[in-house]
């Protein structure tokens, strides 16, 4: 399993979360990415890869097997060709938050290591003689004709002193886990690399070659609140429909914290709300990206108290026949129409 399939990353819990953790996870990432309510090209692959993640964790065995191939860092994504000194590239998933800002992070290799057994001879010494493991101490073996022959591994002594070491087969090299600590400069977007030099895994057999470049493609894992287009940051705020007629302040999110913007009066639109250099941060003295505030208006339940409010708007509208003439012409020629109707009634 590679990082970027990783289910606890797509859903951004850690390996040890509960069910419910897990489901709570689901629900909140679904309803963000859920196609129907999230206008980004991206959303409905988003929200694939969220459920086939939640379907992989509902599983118990699966979730077990999921466990067990947890390692932390980045794992593979292979380009290493046959033989020494290929490179390759490993993904490397990272939260938005830990991309901006740059982070460490130690990325775990299987490379081929010295034998600890043999200290890389290939070869194991022993105090006493030792049955050749070639013809079992008798100093003969058989032929492919049938008959017998002297052993060449003992040259037919039948016992040797030292023996190839069977840890690493007589070559001298394991494969071990080999720990890279790296550190992520900040303001990498998703799909950039980091070069290592020489620090590519050697395949078996492959220790003599100079060891080849080894990359990390930085990889955002999904955000709760953001979806990430070049340097800007998009992110729906739902604001009530009284907070949209009546303007103000609306608080939104930021890699760091919040930062609140001024909304118009009697906005006739949700739309798009930009707030300069709030985005994603930009490499070195780079500028960074703008936030871009996507509202969402939300109808809350109106009680009692909220009714006789609205009625009064409703009435004071009405008094305000000429302003109601100006801000809603539609309204106003339709009270004429009603106002005739009741004329022609009584009359
Ligand atoms: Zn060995
Ligand atoms: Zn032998």
């Amino acid at each position: 399993m590679t990082r970027t399939d990783d289910p606890f990353i797509i859903l951004g819990v850690s390996a040890e979360a509960s069910r419910e953790e897990v489901q709570r996870a689901y629900r909140r990432l679904a309803m963000f990415w859920h196609p129907d309510r999230n206008p980004s090209p991206i959303a409905g692959n988003e929200f694939k890869r969220i459920h086939a993640a939640y379907e992989l964790l509902r599983d118990p065995q699966r979730l077990a097997e999921s466990r067990q191939a947890q390692t932390s860092g980045a794992t593979a994504s292979d380009t290493a060709a046959e033989g020494g000194g290929a490179d390759l590239v490993l993904a490397m998933i990272l939260t938005l938050e830990e991309a901006a800002s740059g982070c460490r992070k130690n990325v775990e290799l299987i490379d081929s290591v010295r034998c600890r057994t043999c200290a890389g001879s290939g070869r194991v010494q022993h105090d006493h003689l030792v049955p050749c493991p070639a013809c079992s101490g008798c100093g003969r073996v058989s032929r492919a004709s049938g008959r017998t022959s002297r052993c060449d591994i003992c040259a037919g002594r039948g016992y040797l002193r030292e023996t190839a070491c069977t840890d690493c087969r007589g070559s001298g090299r394991q494969q071990a886990l080999r720990t890279l600590a790296v550190t992520v400069p900040p303001g990498l977007l998703d799909g950039e690399r980091l070069r290592l030099t020489r620090q590519a895994p050697r395949p078996p057999g492959g220790e003599e070659a100079v060891a080849g470049d080894l990359y990390l493609e930085i990889r955002f894992a999904a955000h709760a609140l953001f979806v990430v287009q070049g340097r800007d940051l998009h992110c729906r705020v739902p604001v009530s429909v009284f907070r949209r007629l009546a303007g103000g302040r609306v608080e939104v999110p930021t890699l760091t914290g919040s930062v609140s913007f001024a909304l118009p009066p009697w906005a006739q639109h949700t739309g798009e709300h930009r707030l300069p250099g709030y985005g994603y941060p930009g490499k070195r003295a780079g500028a960074a990206g703008d936030l871009v505030v996507h509202l969402q208006s939300i109808d809350p339940h109106v009680g009692p108290d909220d009714i006789e409010l609205l009625e009064g708007l409703e009435g004071l509208e009405g008094r305000l026949a000429a302003a109601l003439e100006r801000r809603a012409p539609q309204l106003a020629a339709w009270e004429l129409q009603m106002r005739a109707r009741r004329q022609e009634a009584s009359g």
